[in-house]
């Protein structure tokens, strides 16, 4: 292996002390202590280990966790009214419904239903748009993820030649936004994409964010590009069940000149931002000086 390992582990460690010294900050200096809540509807075991984690770390940086689990069969009605409770109270500073929300429950409407300056996960429609027309926005985690790493790696990434695999709302389309907010020239690629491997060789930045195990050989990748891997894909090895990314690590990274491993890579940043999201959405509710770094 020829590229630079981007350690997502210790990466968002890091991104958890900055977070733990603000919230230490904000307690001690204005006697505020951040607060998330996190909805859980239904059982699916995926989501389960998710809230579990996010309350889990919520709570060692410091902050305050209130964590809302309903029924499966819970009403439209019911969880808009338990929504609109947390908009209104002060303790809460985000806001987060975990998705897939079951099949008679309307996710955008719920989503649009989350107050935009405690939607901690970004999806709320005013915040889309705020990134979009390049506002200060709440910025989806996973994609502030993979720009707090790109930017730690190569500083500026002004001029650059982006390539975001996927268009997804959640990964693909405001990892582009993001990166053209820090000046990279950005394709999004997609299943309809003509060329895909011509389209990744130009790329100095290849994010993978599809959901085919393995799907991008190393032989796409341009000498010395970075590569951010967002794919999480669980498949049967040597009999084995292993984790592995959108991307052909072992042939990739002898091309690469940087490249994130799955797992340990983007996977840990996700939890570490949606902290860091809600410390600057606690901030701003104060009129507070925002942590430096923490946002796009
Ligand atoms: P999605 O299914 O919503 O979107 C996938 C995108 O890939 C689509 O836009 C589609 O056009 C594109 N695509 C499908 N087949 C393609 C092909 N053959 N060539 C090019 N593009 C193709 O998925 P998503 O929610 O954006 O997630 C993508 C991956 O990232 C999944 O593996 C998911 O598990 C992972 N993910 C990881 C994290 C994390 O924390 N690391 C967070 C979110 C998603």
């Amino acid at each position: 292996m020829t590229a630079t390992l981007i350690d997502g582990k210790a990466f968002a460690a890091k991104v958890r002390g900055q977070v733990a010294e603000h919230v230490a900050r904000l307690k001690q200096d204005h006697g505020i202590t951040p607060g998330l809540a996190v909805v859980l509807v239904g059982e699916d075991p995926a989501s389960q280990v998710y809230v579990r984690s996010k309350g889990k770390q919520t709570v060692e940086v410091g902050m305050n966790s209130f964590e809302h689990k309903l029924e499966a069969d819970t009403s439209e009605a019911d969880l808009l009214a338990l929504i609109d409770q947390l908009n209104n109270d002060p303790a809460v500073h985000g806001i987060l419904v975990q998705l897939p929300l079951p099949k008679h429950l309307d996710e955008d409407l719920v989503i649009n239903s989350i107050a935009p300056e405690k939607d901690v996960d970004g999806f709320h429609i005013s915040n889309v748009g705020l990134l979009g027309t390049g506002q200060k926005s709440m910025v989806p985690c996973t994609p502030l993820g993979c720009l707090m790493m790109l930017r730690d790696h190569h500083g500026s990434l002004s001029g650059m030649d982006a390539v975001v695999i996927g268009r997804s709302n959640i990964v693909g389309k405001p990892m582009a936004q993001l990166l053209l907010g820090d000046s990279c020239t950005v394709t999004i690629a997609h299943s309809r994409t003509k060329d895909l491997p011509d389209v990744v060789r130009r790329a100095d930045i290849v994010v993978a964010a599809v959901g085919r195990p393995e799907m991008v050989p190393g032989d796409w990748i341009k000498e010395g590009a970075t590569v951010i891997d967002v794919g999480i894909n669980r498949i049967e090895r040597d009999g084995k069940n292993v984790l592995v990314g959108d991307v052909d690590f072992a042939s990739a990274a002898e091309r690469a000149g940087a490249i994130t491993p799955v797992p340990g890579g983007v996977g840990p940043m996700t939890i570490a931002c949606l902290l860091a999201n809600t410390v600057t959405a606690c901030c701003r509710a104060n009129n507070l000086a925002e942590p430096e770094g923490l946002t796009a």
